[in-house]
């Protein structure tokens, strides 16, 4: 069998880890069977245990913004060990990585670095309630913001109703703080301040929701989002852990014109090491402790091997003119030639890019939030997965997910993903696997 000591492994894993994974999406549960084990990773491919080669489309879920293992982040990461990997002492490495991001991306006056995407969300509403000595949060159904209890609340019955924590463990305490309404919807914003007033503390999105499969924000919506917070006295967080250096050289902020008071961070600014940051306006951030009276703190904030990391892969970003471009040319081509494929299969689909993040809907209708895209065909998804995989493309492994491309594609990946695309499809339109899920956070 092609796969397996990837199963073999999976066996051994789940003999010592829960459910074989430390992150539930790398299961395969939405689209079945055993996830894939690989052994190492290089530019835009990735080789299994049993040596065989995939494409990757997912790139560790986005940071890999410059492919597997690119020479110069590996001489960052191995020159970075030599010298310690741990001090809990500054040093100038953090000062250098903050400078590059404070600089591509202005709204950004003051940083904090901690050590993962949910960290940074975490620390930044902590620090908005602080702020504004308010309560409540304002999310989006379907927007995905790490895994701490404020963020793990899914919609009541009415866009309006305190939340229903959506996983055990998150208190309906918890939940009542956390006002979930529905994404590109400004009049259910406005509703929402409207039902709270003087308690909704922040408003985070995503710019561009890419955790429900990718769902660009209708025209105007995010300034829109800007204007409510004004005219409310809240706090407009965006969450970029990953739209940040992926939608644009700034950000969805930079793409949408529209300035957050606070942006949260994680993916491409490590560089494939765990690296989150959140930062924004200064006065805000100098309520932080040392400074301020809001705790935020982390043994291995700011960490020597993760800020070489960071700083070799943002260098590689900042400094290729032209970088943006390829990338968007190339995810264009992708996703244009998809269209063609799906067409020419008669398949229902909506495709969306935003630099070079791409999605892909099995749906018939446009789709512009959680609603639309739980309309999407899954069965046809998990089939459409699978076939893709055993030709060598690697997916990521559920449609409400999103897909990435680095400066390591070449046109001829992209050109030999839709002729497998087309391949694929001829064959899973015969068969078909199992499994309707939710979208599940990775
Ligand atoms: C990935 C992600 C997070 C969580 O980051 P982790 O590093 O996985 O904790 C938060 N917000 C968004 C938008 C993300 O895509």
């Amino acid at each position: 069998m092609k796969n397996e000591r990837s199963i073999s492994a999976f066996t051994r894993a789940r003999a010592v880890i829960a459910g074989g994974v430390n992150s539930p999406v790398r299961a395969f549960k939405a689209v079945g069977g055993s996830p894939i084990f690989f052994k190492s990773g290089s530019g835009a491919y990735l080789r299994d245990l049993n040596d065989r080669e995939y494409l990757d489309f997912v790139l560790s879920w986005g940071p890999l913004i410059v492919g597997h293992a690119h020479p110069a982040v590996v001489k960052a990461i191995a020159s970075a060990a030599q010298r310690g990997s741990s001090f809990g002492a500054p040093t100038e490495a953090e000062s250098e990585l903050a400078e590059i991001i404070v600089g591509m991306m202005p709204s950004i006056e003051r940083i904090r670095f901690v050590s993962s995407g949910t960290e940074a969300t975490m620390s930044a509403i902590r620090l908005a309630r602080g702020f504004t000595r308010r309560p409540k949060i304002v999310k989006f159904a379907g927007c995905y913001h790490g895994h701490a209890d404020p963020f793990l609340i899914a919609a009541g019955s009415g866009a309006l109703t305190a939340g229903v924590p959506s996983s055990p463990g998150v208190t309906e305490g918890t939940a009542r703080d956390t006002v979930v309404v529905p994404f590109n919807d400004a009049d259910a914003v406005a509703r929402a301040f409207d039902a709270h007033p003087d308690a909704i503390a922040a408003v985070v999105v995503e710019p561009y929701a890419g955790n429900m499969g990718l769902v660009p924000p209708r025209p105007g919506y995010l300034a829109q989002l800007r204007a409510a917070c004004d005219r409310h006295g809240a706090l407009l967080v965006f969450d970029e852990a990953m739209t940040g250096f992926r939608v644009a050289r700034g950000g969805a902020q930079a793409l949408a014109d529209v300035r957050p008071d606070l942006t949260t961070l994680g993916k491409a600014i490590g560089g494939g090491l765990p690296v989150g940051a959140f930062g924004g306006r200064a006065d805000v951030m100098a309520y932080l402790a040392p400074d301020g009276p809001v705790y935020q703190a982390g043994t291995l904030s700011g960490n020597p091997l993760a800020m070489a990391a960071g700083i070799a892969t943002l260098k590689l970003v900042r400094d290729d003119a032209t970088l943006y471009e390829r990338l968007g040319v190339l995810t264009q081509l992708l996703t244009d030639g998809l269209e063609a494929v799906f067409e020419k299969h008669g398949i229902a689909h909506q495709t969306a890019r935003a630099g070079s993040m791409f999605g892909v809907f099995f749906a018939p209708e446009p789709v512009h939030d959680l609603t639309g895209a739980m309309r999407a065909d899954t069965k046809l998804f998990a089939a459409f997965f699978h076939a893709m995989l055993d030709r060598g493309i690697y997916l990521a492994p559920s449609q409400f997910e999103t897909g990435f491309v680095s400066s390591a594609h070449t046109t001829a990946d992209i050109e030999r993903t839709l002729a497998a695309a087309d391949a694929a499809l001829a064959e899973a339109r015969t068969v078909g696997p199992q499994s309707n899920q939710p979208p599940s956070p990775r």
